[in-house]
C-alpha cells in the first residue's frame, strides 16, 4: 500500500524528515508516536502532498507508484486521505457540498437527484453514529466547530470517502473520553467495512489503543523512526515517556 524508503524532506530549508523507512500493507493499522516537533505532522503532510514541503531524497510509493511528484488532489483521487491535526475553517462551503463534490461530482456534471439524496441519507447515518447533530451538513466546513466537532467531522469525511490509506493526525486531541470512544469505534467500523484499507494513527497517547488494536507502533524521534514494535510498545511509552528512544522529553 504505502512504501517509504529513506525519505528525507525539508521545509523552509530546514531538514525535518531525516530518513524515514516504513511499509504499510493493506488492512493494517499503524500508530506513529513521538515527542512534539519530531516530524509526525510533517510526515503526514509529505505523504498527502502538501506543497510547502520539499522531498530531498528517498522513495515514496503508493500502490507501487511513485507519488513524489503528484499534486495533493491526484493523491486524494488515488485513495490517500489525511485527517488534519488542525482542520481548516472554510466559510461559505457547507459540509454537505464539500463532501458531495469530493465524492460524487466535479462542478458541472449532471447528477441524478436520487444519488444525491442517497448520499445525504448515508451522511446523516455517519453523523448520527458520531453523535454529531443533523445540522452539521448545512454548516460551513469547520467554521465555529468545537474541537471535538472538528475531529468527528474529519472522521465523517473518512467514512464518506472510503479511502484506501487513512492518515489521522492527532485525531484524539481535543476529544473527551466519550468522543474518543465514539471516534475509535467509528475507525473500527470503517476498517471492518473496508478491510483492505490501511490506517495510520498519529498520536501522543496510547489511550486510543484501549479501543483499537494496532498491528504496529512506531516511535518517531527527530525525523527518523527510532523504534518499531507491537501494541505493547505504546504502553511502554505511556509509562516511561520517550526517554530511551533518543529523546530527552
Ligand atoms: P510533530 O507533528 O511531530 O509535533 P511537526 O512535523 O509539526 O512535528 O514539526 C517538526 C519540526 O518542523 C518542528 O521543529 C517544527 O518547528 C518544524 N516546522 C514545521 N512547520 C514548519 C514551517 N512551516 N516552517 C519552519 N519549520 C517548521
Ligand atoms: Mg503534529
Amino acid at each position: 500500500m504505502l512504501k517509504v524508503k529513506n525519505l528525507k524532506a525539508s521545509i523552509a530549508g530546514k531538514e525535518i524528515l531525516k530518513g524515514i523507512n516504513l511499509e504499510i500493507l493493506p488492512g493494517q493499522i499503524h500508530v506513529i508516536m513521538g515527542p512534539n516537533g519530531s516530524g509526525k505532522s510533517t510526515f503526514a503532510q509529505v505523504v498527502a502532498g502538501h506543497p510547502s514541503y520539499r522531498i530531498e531524497s528517498g522513495e515514496l510509493r503508493f500502490e507501487n507508484k511513485d507519488i513524489k511528484k503528484l499534486t495533493p488532489d491526484k493523491r486524494a483521487k488515488m485513495g490517500i486521505f489525511l485527517g488534519f491535526q488542525h482542520p481548516v475553517e472554510v466559510p461559505g462551503v457547507s459540509v454537505f457540498n464539500f463532501l458531495r463534490r469530493a465524492k460524487i461530482s466535479g462542478k458541472n456534471s449532471k447528477i441524478n437527484p436520487k444519488t444525491i439524496s442517497a448520499f445525504r441519507t448515508e451522511l446523516l447515518e455517519y453523523a448520527s453514529s458520531l453523535k454529531l447533530s443533523d445540522d452539521i451538513l448545512r454548516r460551513s466546513l469547520n467554521e465555529g466547530f468545537s474541537g471535538g466537532e472538528k475531529k468527528r467531522n474529519e472522521i465523517m469525511q473518512m467514512m464518506a470517502l472510503s479511502p484506501k490509506l487513512v492518515i489521522l493526525d492527532e485525531i484524539d486531541s481535543g476529544l473527551d473520553v466519550d468522543g474518543l470512544r465514539v471516534v475509535a469505534e467509528s475507525i473500527k467500523k470503517f476498517t471492518k467495512k473496508n478491510p483492505k484499507s490501511s490506517v495510520v494513527l498519529i498520536t501522543h497517547y496510547a489511550r486510543i489503543l484501549k479501543y483499537l488494536k494496532a498491528d504496529f507502533v512506531h516511535v518517531m524521534v527527530d525525523g527518523v523512526i527510532a523504534k518499531s514494535g507491537k501494541g505493547s510498545l505504546a504502553k511502554t511509552i505511556e509509562e516511561k515517556g520517550y526517554v530511551g528512544f533518543g529523546a530527552n522529553k
